[in-house]
C-alpha cells in the first residue's frame, strides 16, 4: 500500500467564498498560532485578506473564479497540498461551480482531509495528528491506469 508521509509541518490550502470569508478569517485568527507553524496556500482574495488581517505569510494563488481552485487541485494531484480548508457558500451559486466540484472531487480521489465548515476545521486543527507525522494512504489506481 502506498503512503504519503505528512511531515509535522503541513501544507494547508485555505479557500473561502465571499459570504464565508469572515468566518474563515475569524477561524484563522483564533488558530493563528497553530497555522503559522505550517506552510499556507490560499486562493487570491482569501490569501490577501488573511495576510492583511492576520499578518501571516500566505502563498497566494489566482483568485478562485480565475482558476485558483484548479491550481489547488493540481497541487493536490502533485502531492503539494496536505489539507484543504474550504468554506464554500451553500446558499449562492458561484460562477466557477464546476471548479469547486472538481476540487472537492480531487480531495476524495487523493484521500486529502478537507473541512467545509468551521466545526470540521476545529476538529482537524485540534487533532493530535495535526502537528505530528502522519501516514496518509494513497489510493491504488494502478488497475485503473493500466486498463486498455
Ligand atoms: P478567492 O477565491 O479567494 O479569490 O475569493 C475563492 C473562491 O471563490 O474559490
Amino acid at each position: 500500500m502506498k503512503k504519503a508521509i505528512l511531515k509535522p509541518i503541513k501544507k494547508i490550502a485555505l479557500v473561502a467564498h465571499d459570504n464565508k470569508k469572515t468566518d474563515l478569517i475569524e477561524w484563522a485568527r483564533f488558530n493563528k498560532d497553530s497555522l503559522v507553524q505550517h506552510k499556507l496556500y490560499a486562493t487570491g482574495t482569501t490569501g490577501k485578506l488573511l495576510e492583511n488581517e492576520l499578518g501571516i505569510k500566505i502563498n497566494k494563488l489566482e483568485s478562485g473564479p480565475l482558476g485558483g481552485d484548479q491550481q489547488i487541485g493540481a497541487k493536490i494531484v502533485e502531492g503539494e497540498i496536505d489539507f484543504l480548508i474550504f468554506f464554500w457558500d451553500p446558499l449562492e451559486p458561484q460562477s466557477h461551480d464546476p471548479d469547486i466540484k472538481a476540487l472537492l472531487r480531487l480531495t476524495v480521489v487523493w484521500n486529502i482531509p478537507v473541512a467545509c465548515n468551521r466545526a470540521t476545521a476545529d476538529f482537524i486543527i485540534s487533532s493530535n495528528l495535526f502537528n505530528t507525522e502522519y501516514e496518509r494512504i494513497i489510493p491504488d489506481y494502478e488497475t485503473y491506469r493500466s486498463r486498455l
